[in-house]
């Protein structure tokens, strides 16, 4: 299965997502990993420690195109992020 071009609805804490702008419910789905570095610190080109992931699941609306992002957390069995396939 390809993720990146199926369709999902989501819900966030058990509340459906819908798109801010268009209120589509309908979403395409994928993971964006950022590298946090401090602004405030010099850059160490000998330092090997990779930087700080923030990982967030970002959801595009798939009629407008407007762009949600949420970072996942899980707790046991539940999380906080659901999505269902809808195509
Ligand atoms: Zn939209």
């Amino acid at each position: 299965m390809d993720r990146k071009h199926s369709n999902y609805e989501v819900q966030i804490i058990g509340k459906p997502l819908r798109c801010p702008h268009c209120d589509s419910a309908i979403f395409s789905h994928r993971e964006v990993y950022l590298d946090i570095v401090s602004p405030n610190v010099d850059v160490d080109p000998f330092n090997e420690d990779p930087p700080e992931q923030l990982v967030l699941q970002s959801f595009t609306c798939n009629d407008c195109y407007n762009i949600q992002q949420f970072q996942q957390l899980t707790k046991g069995m539940e999380t906080n992020i659901v999505c269902k396939q809808v195509d």
